[in-house]
């Protein structure tokens, strides 16, 4: 499959192959399919071209199994969500540069510590905006997706305290008015999930 010469032996014997590979990681093991190039005269193995960032790839997202981390296209995916930069990321994790671009890559696993950072970044725009605002980041199509959450969550308060007051009207002026807000309230916190799922899909 290739003129190359074997590091081993010398000879022009190499075949690519494709093999169960047992990868350990904290007392566990999951296998992965494991593609390499094999000589056929000594038998060394080696990994040549794609076959090398293959290999990192399958070993961190074996990895990321067994920790139960984000997948690396799930990185990918909150990042876009919020039409954030890697850059971006970078900075409000307090990371290395080039550290989230290796993690979005799915060479290098991210830490359990700052996966759950990026899970409640994922789940709470307001983590999300107050990391932005740490950062100092100025990001116009961010700050464009802010506002739309910000808005839709106001629309969805108001539909909800206008049905809660046609309900209730007649009542207790009190009552009405600490039934809308706690309604509203849970409402615009409930909101938030809906309109990220929105905009992942924008
Ligand atoms: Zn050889």
């Amino acid at each position: 499959m290739t003129d190359d010469r074997c590091v081993g032996c010398g000879e022009r014997t190499l075949n690519e192959r494709v093999v169960p590979l047992d990868v350990h990681h904290d007392g566990k093991c999951r296998v992965i399919q494991d593609r390499q190039t094999v000589c056929g005269n000594c038998g060394n193995v080696s990994y040549i071209g794609q076959q090398i960032s293959d290999h990192q790839r399958a070993v961190a997202s074996a990895v990321r199994d067994m920790d139960g981390l984000l997948s690396a296209e799930a990185l990918q995916l909150i990042r876009r969500k919020y039409g954030f930069k890697q850059t971006d990321m970078e900075a409000m994790l307090s990371t290395g540069p080039k550290t989230w671009t290796r993690w979005e890559r799915g060479k290098v696993p991210q830490a359990k510590a700052t996966d759950k950072l990026i899970r409640l970044i994922a789940e709470d725009p307001c983590v999300a905006r107050k990391l932005m605002e740490q950062a100092g980041i100025d990001n116009p199509d961010a700050a464009a997706i802010f506002l739309r959450i910000d808005e839709n969550a106001k629309h969805l308060g108001r539909a909800v305290a206008r049905a809660e007051l046609r309900r209730l009207e007649g009542g207790n002026p009190d009552e009405i008015a600490d039934r809308v807000a706690d309604a509203a309230f849970e409402t615009a916190r409930g909101a938030h999930r809906q309109v990220t799922t929105f905009t992942e899909a924008a």
